[in-house]
């Protein structure tokens, strides 16, 4: 055959959280949807706020169809385009341009164009493991090495020690998540101001500029910090973010790449940018929703059902005598397996229609990942169940 032959191997390979969750939806059929405790895909459960419907409904009565359907400008409508700017100014207090904003089919597509836009041959983009698997997809696609730097493992933030290591001539960047999937973790000041300290030394070092990708589509869901905005501390920053999740808005697609105006040749790296993405076809996000983030920009869902249920998770978890990680945001808990092999534990647990996601899938062993984003009824439901696999490992206190 002559397709690609790395592009067949891609399509060909099932992803392990899709299995599990098609698992699930055979075991829902099976024996009831209430039955199944299913923790697997990070698909956000609070629905959009009720603004959204309307504001869409309102767009779709008072707009020309030409204009809500058709093409906007590659990078997005300018109208649009300039109320992200003004946006990132009062939210962040930062000196955002829409001349350096791209709207995108969710961070994916952000992430696809931004490393396509600044791959060179030979070049090397370190992330923290554990880390978002199609991290590695779309690297790798772009022509770069991946170089996994692991987190310190009694809280899962950067090992600094071994990032400075990780660092060489090669590296073009390093993306950032937080908060994290799927640890749940965030970076507090600190933490970000001893990264940008690191990457400013190292861009000294090799005299070049290393970037930061600051992969951010769960911002807002934050519960008992203050998440520092990146572009303050350090000036070779792009921001990917999306409205996939802070407005349930995930099969929209739709978010946005923010290139800082103090980056280095800022307005070609832009131009880089813009160039992936017309080389992935990726221009123009869809009209409609462009449009739709324009009314709503600023909204989030009810964050409170997401913390109710991180507190039920992770409190009920803990007091069965599993170990987690506390997280401060997302929406997911990453619990330290009680089998060497997760993936072994992640099996013992459908014995009691348990459904959650080995953590070697996110580039790390020995943890599970138990997505939250469900109806509290099923956490107050699963949670019986879960005393049973407690009772399994020997973990009661
Ligand atoms: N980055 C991280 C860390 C994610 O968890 C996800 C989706 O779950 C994405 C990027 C992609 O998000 P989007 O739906 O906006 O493409």
């Amino acid at each position: 055959m002559t397709v690609s032959k790395k592009m067949l191997e891609l399509g060909k390979q099932s992803s392990v959280i899709r299995e599990i969750f098609e698992y699930g939806l055979k075991r829902k059929a099976e024996i009831g949807t209430e039955n199944v405790f299913d923790f697997s895909l990070g698909n956000p459960s609070v629905p959009a706020p009720p603004q959204i419907n309307a504001s869409l409904k309102k767009l779709i009565d008072s707009v020309p169809a030409e204009k809500l359907q058709g093409y906007t400008s590659a990078p997005g409508d300018q109208t649009v385009r300039d109320a992200v700017a003004d946006y990132i100014k009062k939210t962040f207090n930062f000196a955002a341009t829409s001349e350096l904003i791209y709207m995108t089919c969710g961070a994916a597509a952000g992430l696809a164009a931004c490393l396509n836009g600044l791959i060179a041959q030979d070049d090397e983009v370190v992330v923290f493991a554990p880390f978002f698997p199609e991290y590695r997809v779309f690297v790798e696609h772009s022509g770069a090495k991946l170089i996994v730097v692991p987190c310190k493992e009694d809280n899962f933030q950067p090992d600094f020690v071994s990032l400075e290591q990780a660092i060489t001539a090669k590296t073009k960047a390093i993306i950032v998540n937080s908060p994290n999937n799927p640890t749940g973790t965030c970076y507090r000041e600190d933490t970000i101001q001893k990264l940008a300290e690191i990457m400013k030394q190292k861009q000294k070092e090799f005299q070049k500029p290393i970037y930061i990708l600051s992969d951010g589509p769960y911002r807002e869901l934050v519960y008992d910090i203050e998440l520092p905005y990146v572009p303050h501390y350090y000036d070779n920053t792009i921001i990917i973010y999306s409205y996939s999740k802070s407005l349930s808005l995930a099969g929209a697609r739709i978010g946005y790449i923010f290139v800082s105006p103090l980056a280095e040749n800022a307005n070609d790296l832009f131009a880089a940018i813009c160039g992936a993405g017309r080389a992935l076809g990726y221009v123009c996000a869809p009209s409609l929703f462009q449009f739709l983030i324009k009314e709503c920009i600023g909204l989030t869902v009810d964050l409170s059902i997401y913390k109710n249920n991180r507190d039920l998770l992770y409190n009920g978890l803990t007091d069965l005598g599993f170990t987690a990680v506390y997280p401060s945001g997302a929406f997911y808990l990453f619990v330290k397996s009680p089998l060497q092999d997760a993936k072994e534990f992640c099996e013992h647990a459908k014995k009691y229609e348990l459904l959650f996601v080995p953590s070697d899938s996110f580039g790390y062993t020995g943890f599970v990942r138990i997505a939250y984003c469900v109806s509290t009824e099923q956490i107050v439901n699963s949670l019986p169940a879960f005393e049973q696999l407690a009772i399994d490992f020997n973990l009661l206190p």
